[in-house]
């Protein structure tokens, strides 16, 4: 009898995922939170990836009185006229000044501003807009002044309050090469790329996720925290050639682990120098204790590296997974595992350095996205989050930029474009 209920309970559960397509965010389920399996959702369009860059570029073709795109342009400080006014902006012109290139310049560029006849938006990302600001003089002034800075604004939240998600691998290696990926030399011209070249089809109309499992990680969870992928690759993270390993490796299963709603906001980006071109300080204070003194964190990534384990082990009793190669069948205890987690847990979704939030309480923005104590400065992009959204944040950051859109063009109504004479100078 219990058999057959668990059985009816399957079927449906099947039927379900069939009818909402394994899309978590179907809206068969209403305004309930999604948890179980489902497929990872993508941006694509005619089976490609289709983000940011595509809209700037549709964008910038149809209007191109609107908008006008520089490349090469290094943007060095804001610039304000005599009457605080955020007016224009002042970049280093050449390529690849930024520091953080693979092969980096080591030209100064060339100094050039251009004028804002309305307002100035940074939306340079969780990193390079707290880096902006505290160029433009915007910022905890001590920090400012130990760099030479001159302070127009001690604002003590640009750039603390970094988060990101913890993220961590459980690697597999197969007993057999995965058949989706035969031929897969993740290069142009191999079989995969010319099927989707010419027909939109086959695996790289994929992210190489084959399926994912949302979770919470306690009972008591307010919503799922733990999101699960299965990636037909090895996959331990972010680094300068990490997809060049896909092409070496066909048989191999990771669950990459993301823990969303962390509780870690010990996160600090600050001035190495003065120089535009050099890279910030990064330090996300990983498991830094003050704001998760339980560990809770941690616990919920222990607990599902045993989840995962537990889905992989059939498979292993079937002889279809070879072995466990990270974190290794040896690593079993909360302490090892722990220590794996501490060791070598990354994240991509970098937030919250610039965030909407009263000034008394280290808020850098108003809800209108205006950079507190300045006129006509505001942020419109990851930094402005006070809390990390979601499981992955582009949707959000949409959501973001069309909130801005209706208070810009708010604000254009009401309020008239700036004045300039011709050969007026700002920034002095
Ligand atoms: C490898 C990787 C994969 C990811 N995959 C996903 C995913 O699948 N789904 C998801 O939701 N999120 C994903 N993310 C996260 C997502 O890309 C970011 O959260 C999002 O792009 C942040 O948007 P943003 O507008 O704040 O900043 P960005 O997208 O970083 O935009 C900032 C822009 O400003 C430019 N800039 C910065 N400083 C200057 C300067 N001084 N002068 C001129 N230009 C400047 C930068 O070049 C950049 O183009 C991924 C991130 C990474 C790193």
């Amino acid at each position: 009898m219990e058999l057959a209920a668990r059985s009816v309970q399957r079927l449906r559960a099947w039927l379900r995922l069939i009818r909402w397509q394994g899309d978590p965010n179907s809206r068969l389920w209403g305004r309930r939170c999604f948890h179980g399996v489902c497929y990872t959702p993508l941006t694509t369009q005619r089976h490609a990836r289709h983000g940011t860059r595509e809209r700037l570029l549709d964008v910038a073709e149809r209007h191109p009185d609107l908008l006008r795109i520089e490349l090469d342009a290094l943007a060095a400080r804001v610039l304000f006229d005599g009457q605080g006014n955020a007016c224009g902006v002042e970049y280093l012109k050449g390529r690849h000044l930024y520091q953080a290139h693979a092969k980096p310049n080591e030209a100064p560029g060339e100094r050039r501003q251009v004028r804002a006849r309305r307002e100035v938006i940074l939306a340079g990302g969780a990193f390079n807009t707290p880096q902006l600001l505290m160029l433009s003089g915007i910022g905890p002034a001590g920090h400012l002044q130990t760099h030479g800075i001159p302070v127009r604004v001690d604002l003590p939240g640009v750039g603390r309050n970094l988060q990101d998600r913890y993220e961590i691998g459980v690697v597999n290696r197969m007993t057999q090469a995965w058949q989706v990926l035969q031929g897969a030399r993740f290069v142009r011209d191999d079989a995969p790329y010319r099927s989707w070249f010419d027909s939109r089809d086959g695996v790289y109309t994929t992210n190489g996720v084959a399926t994912a499992v949302i979770r919470r990680s306690g009972r008591r969870t307010p919503v799922p925290d733990i999101f699960c992928m299965a990636l037909l690759e090895r996959f331990v993270g972010y680094y300068p050639g990490y997809s060049k390993v896909f092409a070496q490796n066909d048989n191999m299963l990771t669950w990459a682990i993301l823990k969303a709603h962390t509780r870690n906001r010990a996160g600090i980006v600050s001035l190495r120098s003065a120089d535009p071109r050099d890279m910030p300080d990064i330090d996300f204070r990983y498991f830094e204790a003050a704001d998760d003194p339980k560990g809770e964190d941690m616990r919920a990534l222990i607990g599902a590296i045993r989840f995962v384990r537990g889905m992989a082990q059939p498979l292993a009793e079937q002889g279809f997974i070879a072995h466990e190669e990270l974190p290794g069948a040896h690593v079993q205890s909360n302490e090892d595992l722990a220590s794996y987690i501490r060791d070598n847990a990354w994240g991509h979704h970098a937030s919250c350095t610039c965030p909407i939030g009263p000034r008394v309480a280290d808020g850098v923005l108003d809800s209108g996205f205006c950079v507190h104590g300045t006129r006509r400065l505001r942020v419109v992009d990851a930094s402005a989050f006070p809390r990390i959204p979601g499981f992955f944040p582009v949707s959000a950051i949409y959501m973001m930029a069309e909130k801005a859109a209706d208070v810009l063009l708010a604000a254009a109504k009401a309020t008239p474009p700036l004045q300039y004479q011709m050969g007026d100078r700002h920034g002095l």
